[in-house]
């Protein structure tokens, strides 16, 4: 008997602009009250799986940080909400970096890659067929073993807005996917591609007039590299597709503010040059931007794949202030075989910079599934460095979720080795 679908998808902050995505992906082939956003604390009080013609999906999202909290929820899911009608399903990079960990940890079904082309076969399939049945991109466990076709194809994400139209859901607004960089510590290329795909200017504008409507004032892109929006080649600008992202984004935004190239973006300092900086003064509303340098020891950008130099970082720094910008410069401690030279590199590049008031948002390494540095052990600080970077922090130079990060990457690697059975 063919039954009616309804999506549940559990919405926190870490995963709401990948929820935003899907749900815009599925306007138009499954609607309210067949697809619900709440909160983690909600589901309790809903109806899941209970109805006999109706098949409810609850969907996660987990990067590897969140994934024992979604694990936690799943259980909690599980204890209360149970039947033949109730399947589970969970996504994101976590997902997709180690599907068999997540699939023995008790979700039915594991989404690896891109989610929207998933869900919408997969509401093909039930609609038409009533079964999940084959959706490449779709794994399940079979006799402890990993059962499906491998990831569905690249989404074109220009045919899809990049939030949904049909109802409110305000975040940040995806403008591109995939990174042509391989930085051997991000899960960015490996989940989208190397192939980058950007959102046209006209569909940006349409979403943020929309939104405008919807009472929205703050409007912050979102893309891994800013500065490489619409850009061809491989550290070349194209200043032209950037004006006229922004010159539509901030006409759409009639009044609102538009932010590119701030937090949750970054750029390479590789593509900063006078010309771009120049574009960005004229439109944004953010007074800084942050400058993705990771490391400031020429060994450790060679290891880690970044491919641009620390002079590149100094230089962007500089371009990026004299056009009035403050800059913010993202560095990350705990990169595997860094040794003490290549700590004292850094900090005595952040002693150089801080004096011209640049600040640092310092992060801790963390092997990321799915990434060449997965399997590697971070170098983890040493009590004089962590009172070094507490110094640097009460003097404002230094900033950011390090000492968090640290225990997370080292509670991490404890699990992993009581989970080394999976891949
Ligand atoms: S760190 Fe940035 S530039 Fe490097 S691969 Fe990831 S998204 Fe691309």
């Amino acid at each position: 008997m063919r039954k009616k679908t309804r999506f549940t998808f559990i919405v926190d902050r870490s995963n709401r602009t990948a929820f935003a995505t899907l749900v815009a992906s599925l306007e138009g082939i499954c609607e309210d009250p067949f697809l619900r956003l709440i909160r983690p604390e909600e589901f309790a009080a809903l109806d899941l799986g209970s109805s006999p013609d109706l098949i409810d999906i609850v969907g996660f999202s987990t990067m590897t940080a969140t994934f024992d909290a979604c694990v936690g929820l799943l259980r909690r899911l599980k204890m209360h909400k149970h039947g033949p009608n109730l399947v589970t399903m969970c996504g994101g990079s976590h997902a997709t970096g180690r599907p068999l960990e997540v699939l023995k940890s008790g979700f039915d079904y594991c989404c690896v890659g891109e989610g929207e082309e998933v869900l919408r076969r997969l509401v093909v399939n039930l609609q038409s067929y009533g079964k999940v049945g084959e959706v490449p991109g779709l794994l399940r466990l079979r006799d402890g073993k990993l059962d499906g076709s491998s990831r569905s194809p690249c989404v074109e994400i220009d045919s899809l807005p990049a939030l949904p139209l049909r109802r409110k859901f305000p975040t940040y607004i995806e403008i591109g996917r995939g990174c042509r960089w391989a930085c051997a510590y991000c899960q960015t290329p490996r989940i989208h591609g190397r192939i980058e795909r950007f959102r046209s200017a006209r569909s940006v504008e349409m979403v943020i007039a929309k939104y405008k409507e919807f009472g929205m004032r703050d409007f912050r892109l979102l893309l891994p590299n800013a500065l490489g929006y619409c850009s061809t080649e491989t550290r070349v600008t194209n200043c032209d597709a950037i004006e006229d992202l922004l010159a539509r984004a901030c006409k759409a935004a009639d009044g609102g503010q538009v932010y590119l190239g701030s937090f949750p973006s970054e750029v390479r300092p590789d593509y900063v040059t006078p010309e771009a900086i120049a574009v960005l003064r004229r439109y944004v509303a953010n007074r800084r931007l942050v400058i993705g340098g990771q490391a400031a020891s020429h060994r450790i950008l060679k290891d880690i794949q970044r491919n641009h130099t620390v002079e590149d970082i100094r230089t962007a720094c500089e371009i990026v202030q004299g056009y009035g910008f403050r800059a913010t410069v993202d560095l990350m401690f705990g990169f595997p075989d860094e040794d003490a030279q290549a700590r004292e590199e850094t900090f005595a590049f952040m002693d150089e910079l801080g004096r011209k008031g640049i600040v640092f948002n310092m992060h801790f390494f963390m092997p990321l599934p799915g990434t060449p540095l997965a399997a590697s052990s971070p170098s983890f600080l040493t009590p004089e460095d962590r009172r070094r970077l507490d110094r640097l922090a009460s003097g404002g130079i230094v900033r950011g979720g390090w000492r968090r990060q640290e225990e997370i990457a080292r509670q991490w690697v404890l699990g992993r080795q009581d989970k080394s059975q999976c891949p």
